[in-house]
């Protein structure tokens, strides 16, 4: 599988080059993802931890607003590499699952990783089911 020339393997690679500059003074967790734009480059995302917790956000929304804030629309991406030091291929917490089934189209590969090199590939649908939808806010309004 390849996408403007990029393999699951590179794009991986690319996510521990940001898992590495992840701020996780508290858990001491780093978690990286590099997001495929549809020119074919790369947005880096690491988690950023807070004192007070909660305003803590993760690699993958952290690659997924950067790029929008550049400039890229929504659903335009080609893949996203998501790696974490676990004994599986680390996957998305919920939050992000959410984010990443509003900006990025439902068949867009997500690709999760670990240190030991295993890899898990699965879709943006896939990944969460019946998810919450911008259509959902039109049902039931009354005006
Ligand atoms: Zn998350």
């Amino acid at each position: 599988m390849s996408w403007s020339g990029w393999t699951k393997e590179r794009l991986l690679e690319e996510a521990e080059k940001a898992m590495r500059r992840a701020y996780v003074p508290y858990s001491k967790f780093r978690v990286g993802a590099a997001l495929l734009d549809a020119e074919g480059r790369v947005h880096h995302g690491c988690n950023v931890e807070n004192a007070a917790y909660s305003p803590s956000n993760c690699a993958e929304r952290t690659a997924l607003f950067r790029a929008i804030a550049d400039g890229h629309a929504a659903r335009s991406f080609q893949a996203i590499a998501v790696i974490g030091d676990t004994p599986q291929p680390i996957t998305p917490c919920g939050v992000c699952r959410q984010v990443i089934s509003e900006l990025c189209a439902a068949d867009m590969p997500v690709i999760m990783g670990n240190l030991q090199g295993d890899i898990r590939v699965m879709t943006a649908a896939e990944l969460l089911p019946g998810a919450f939808a911008p259509s959902d806010l039109n049902y039931g309004k009354k005006d």
